[in-house]
């Protein structure tokens, strides 16, 4: 058998819903469904052996992904990301143990790839005729790809001040791309108001259950990548949540199918100072997080005012003992250089808030020398190429003294 999926599962109330058709979220309680899969049977098939046969991309685990049949997964290559020590960079900070999970040669540069290519072959195989989502930027360019390669028609809602590439990356998919005068949220009340009426299947962040699962194959590569253990710590750029929460529930599938024990990564929340309802409310001990105003950051994947997902974000937190911190657009800029070049790792904003929030955790003592600690660096520093100042000296070859210019 290809997939173990055998029903969905309500995160707030358990009601229980069928994974033979397209469905949102609770039909009970309007919370987030999971996809629940028969692990007794998947262990039998997805051995460690098993794996080590198979191609690196994130289809090696088909067994607990939701797609039927093969034929139906709809693929650019996306997963199977190099796992890389940082060591001029962790040394520099205090912490030599530590590891990026590079995610920018995802196809479309980022990790919503991942996301976006369950999603997408799932709404496909259970009949869906177009797909629509609001999005922050990566999003909408993953699911045009990916649609594109579907053959779906795509309709994409992004603020209007969304980085330009992001745009083009859309149009150039063949999406039907509209800008909105607000955020993303706001742009999810037009695809809310539509969808229905337009017949679109509407792949908003966890409003579907397929996005998460397509992201929680960061935590069965990172496992497989480390021998299957665990880190001590794993920092992950929030903005609607679905890659720690898709990592948490991975961890605990892979417990039930003794891939790994017990042991868990603390589970580490970064977010712009612009931009940080998840952080207020782990300080505050809330486990819902409102609407925080006036949204502002210059990194997209960071620019989410509010997250359907906050109590699954917020438990993996505490249940894992880890933290939640802000980190000013500033402080992301610089690190991006810095750490470009210590490392030749180009990352995008959101990558380097979490390179910052592990120089702040482990100023702070918060992370230890000895732990062995993952960056998630989720997107591409080559789509930001505009944050980067230049002012390059220009030589005149013809000058007899061109080579005094030259320091
Ligand atoms: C979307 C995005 C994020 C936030 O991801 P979530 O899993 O939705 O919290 C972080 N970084 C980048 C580059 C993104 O595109
Ligand atoms: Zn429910």
């Amino acid at each position: 058998m290809f997939s173990y999926l055998t029903h969905l599962e309500c995160t707030a109330c358990g009601a229980l819903h069928a994974a033979t058709e397209l469905q949102t979220l609770c039909r009970e309680c309007g919370k987030v469904l999971y996809a629940r899969y028969d692990l007794a049977a998947a262990r039998a098939s997805m051995t460690k052996e098993a794996l080590r046969d198979r191609p690196f991309t994130l289809w090696r685990y088909h067994e607990v992904l939701p797609v039927q049949d093969p034929a139906c997964a709809v693929t650019l290559g996306e997963g199977g990301t190099p796992l890389m020590p940082l060591a001029r960079f962790g040394e520099s900070i205090g912490l030599p143990g530590l590891l990026a999970k590079d995610e920018g040669g995802n196809p479309t540069g980022s990790f919503k790839a991942r996301g976006m290519a369950l999603a997408v072959s799932r709404a496909k195989e259970l009949g869906a005729r177009a797909v629509a989502a609001p999005s922050a930027g990566n999003a909408a360019s993953a699911m045009s790809a990916y649609a594109a390669r579907a053959g779906l028609p795509a309709y994409v809602f992004m603020p209007q001040d969304t980085p330009w590439i992001m745009k083009a990356e859309c149009t150039a998919y063949g999406a039907h791309v509209y800008l909105v005068d607000g955020l993303i949220n706001d742009a999810g009340k037009i695809v809310r108001e539509n969808s229905v009426a337009r017949g679109w299947f509407d792949v908003s962040t966890l409003k579907e259950p397929y996005r998460q699962e397509g992201k929680k194959t960061m935590g069965y590569e990172i496992a497989e990548q480390l021998g299957w253990e665990l880190p001590d710590a794993i920092i992950y750029p929030t903005g609607g949540g679905t890659g720690i929460v898709g990592m948490w529930k991975a961890f605990a599938e892979m417990e039930a199918m003794g891939l790994i024990g017990a042991k868990r990564p603390k589970m580490i929340c970064v977010q712009s100072a612009g931009c940080a309802p998840i952080v207020g409310a782990f300080e505050r001990g809330d486990r819902h997080a409102p609407l925080f105003a006036g949204a502002q950051t210059l990194a997209p994947g960071l620019r989410v005012p509010v997250a359907i997902g906050d109590y699954l974000i917020l438990d993996a937190l505490r249940e894992s003992g880890g933290t939640a911190l802000t980190v000013t657009d500033a402080e992301m800029l610089a690190e991006t250089r810095v750490v470009a070049a210590a490392e030749g790792l180009y990352a995008s904003p959101e990558a380097a808030a979490t390179f910052v929030a592990a120089r702040k955790l482990a100023a702070s003592g918060f992370l230890k020398g000895d732990e062995r600690v993952i960056v998630f660096s989720t997107g591409a520093g080559m789509k930001h190429t505009e944050l980067i100042d230049l002012d390059l000296p220009i030589l005149d070859p013809h000058d007899p003294r061109v080579g005094d210019k030259i320091v």
